[in-house]
């Protein structure tokens, strides 16, 4: 008998942890488990030994690596750009977290992987495989946009027109949704990576100071912003000063983080304006009554919200867990697909072989 994963046992099967949904991010990847919800949380990172071909580390442990590994040991972001850059380091650092989920449980798993909406007919081929690879019975993969509007609680499926912007690591995200199917979207990379590397050039211009992007990451959770505070916040921060290549610190306050992301800021608020401008008119003013909904972890940076409702025009909220929507809407597809026909055919038409 060929199972196709409806019926009883469909039903049954996310009780066992078989159902699993996964944000493959470029930043952070999240595994959610049916019936447990989200179980893993690792920064998307693999460390590998050059000489052996050996996996060193991956997530958590990787990212402590990164840049401060000796010459024989890589530690890098496979995704980084938002793009599958390495499909090898890829496939390994996802059987890891499936693997790492499983644990000892051999039963047959559903996987549904969020991927970037930009990415090339290779990429989700390689990232079909990875799954299956990994151990997956069958395997599907979602756009991230639509997962993140599942996971945020919009009214995906219904005909009405909802704006999603997911700002992660290596890109960003606009998608306009209706009836289950995005109709329209904008992937561009920028985001909080960009937002990194503009205060690193900052600090570097302004204090003659080499911070790296641990720092600068810090830095940018911890006072920055975009829109003007109430309260303006300041931080110690610590590099190599450029001239005597010693160790040396800095004050750093949050007007000049806000001047130094200014540039990057513009270009997502410009991505969302001119997803806005070619949204079909009923669709805009059914986003105009609901809202822009913000996701992601960019979406935590302070007044982002402010400054996008700002220069749109539009209202905005943030969903209620960034960080974890595209994770939760990946789970929530899979486990629905069981019992609604239209969820898995969608699924069965953007994961084709
Ligand atoms: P991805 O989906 O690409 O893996 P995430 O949605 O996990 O990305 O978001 C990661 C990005 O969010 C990183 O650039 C990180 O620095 C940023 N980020 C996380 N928390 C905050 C915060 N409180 N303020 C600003 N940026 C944040
Ligand atoms: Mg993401």
């Amino acid at each position: 008998m060929k199972s196709n994963g409806s019926g009883f046992l469909g039903r049954l099967s996310h009780r066992f942890g078989r159902d699993i949904g996964i944000d493959l991010g470029t930043a952070n990847t999240l595994v959610h488990v049916g019936g447990r919800g989200v179980m893993l949380r690792e920064p998307s990172v693999i460390a590998i030994n050059k000489d052996t071909g050996e996996v060193m580390a991956v997530g958590e442990e990787a990212k402590r690596m990164l840049g401060r590994t000796p010459g024989h040991i890589v530690a890098t972001r496979p995704l980084r750009d938002g793009v599958i850059a390495d499909f090898e380091q890829t496939e390994r650092m996802l059987a890891y977290f499936i693997g790492k989920v499983s644990g000892r449980f051999l039963l047959r798993k559903t996987v549904v992987v969020g991927i970037p909406s930009g990415v090339t007919e290779v990429e989700r081929r390689a990232v079909l495989q990875a799954a299956k690879k990994a151990g997956a019975t069958q395997a599907f993969v979602i756009e991230e946009p639509m997962a993140a509007a599942f996971g945020a609680g919009l009214p995906v499926d219904e005909p009405s027109g909802s704006m999603i912007v997911d700002i992660g690591g290596g890109t960003t995200e606009v998608a306009v949704i209706s009836l289950g199917g995005i109709v329209h979207s904008r992937s561009i990379r920028v985001a909080g990576d960009e937002l990194d590397e503009a205060i690193t050039s900052y600090v570097r211009r302004a204090y003659n100071l080499f911070i790296g992007e641990k720092t600068a990451e810090t830095a940018k959770i911890q006072i920055g912003s975009a829109y003007q505070l109430e309260q303006e916040l300041e931080m110690t921060i610590k590099g190599r000063d450029l001239v005597s290549g010693l160790p040396r610190s800095a004050v750093l306050t949050s007007e000049e983080v806000r001047m130094a992301i200014q540039e990057p800021l513009s270009a997502i608020v410009e991505a969302v304006k001119l997803t806005l401008e070619a949204t079909p008119p009923e669709l805009a003013a059914d986003a105009m009554d609901y809202g822009i909904v913000l996701a992601g972890g960019g979406a935590l940076l302070r007044g982002i919200d402010k400054l996008i409702a700002n220069e749109t025009k539009m209202p905005v909220l943030i969903a209620k867990d960034p960080l974890s929507c595209v994770a939760i809407g990946t789970g929530m597809v899979v486990e629905a697909m069981h019992e609604n026909p239209l969820i898995r055919k969608m699924l069965e038409k953007s994961s084709r072989p």
